[in-house]
């Protein structure tokens, strides 16, 4: 079982996750991005701001 980080709601993942997708999170809407595969570990996506830069 795979939760989420930032609110603990068990998350559902796609049948095949890939290393580098990004999933949405039922419970609180963060994008979780699937760091490893076997066993499934996710983390925070980094927030896009696209305002920064430049
Ligand atoms: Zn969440």
């Amino acid at each position: 079982m795979v939760v989420c980080p930032e609110c603990e709601e068990g998350l559902t993942l796609p049948a095949d996750p890939r290393k580098g997708e990004i999933l949405d999170c039922a419970g609180c809407s963060s994008e979780l991005e699937v760091l490893a595969v076997g066993p499934v570990l996710v983390a925070l996506a980094p927030e896009v701001e696209e305002d920064w830069g430049e």
